[in-house]
């Protein structure tokens, strides 16, 4: 869940991974073409059985199997593709690194949902605590835990049919 806006991305995706994997002299097959077109597809956060699941829904009879799979996202996250994000039950999902800004996210205990959001404060203080260090930061991960909003409401008592008999 994210209100945050891609940024413009001057290479595709396709084009950054094609120039990652030809510096480990590998190919751009047709299999991690049809894994990366379905990861940016969309950019909800999604775990490695879920695109499994996606990418096995596909009726053009070309099967990618999960092996490859994870092998292509270890890859893609390489060519920094992609991040992965804790969750709560300890599963790690996976999002859009590449022109999506920096951010972070609040993990709900209850149901789950991500919910991303950047703060400038947040940011220069940590740039501010490294730095005095003498620490050269590249990237921070922060998780926020506790109950989302929708979770702390009471659940409402549905109507039932046989109530108003
Ligand atoms: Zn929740
Ligand atoms: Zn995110």
């Amino acid at each position: 869940m994210s209100d945050i806006a891609a940024l413009d991305k001057t290479v595709s995706p396709s084009d950054k991974f094609r120039e990652f994997l030809s510096t480990k002299r590998k190919k751009f097959t047709r299999e991690r073409e049809i894994i990366l077109e379905e990861v940016f597809s969309d950019h909800e956060h999604f775990d490695t059985d879920q695109l499994v699941l996606r990418l096995s829904g596909r009726n053009d009879g070309k099967q990618v199997s999960r092996a490859t799979v994870y092998r292509t996202l270890g890859a893609m996250e390489q060519a920094g593709l992609l991040r992965k994000v804790a969750r709560p039950n300890g599963r790690e999902v996976w999002e859009h690194d590449y022109g999506y800004p920096q951010h972070d996210h609040m993990v709900c205990d209850k149901c789950g949902e991500l919910f991303e959001f950047h703060n400038e404060e947040i940011s220069s203080l940590i740039e501010k605590i490294a730095s005095a260090q003498g620490f050269l930061k590249t990237s921070h991960r922060l998780e926020v835990y506790g109950t989302c909003d929708p979770c702390r409401r009471p659940k409402k008592r549905r109507n039932r049919k046989l109530d108003l008999i």
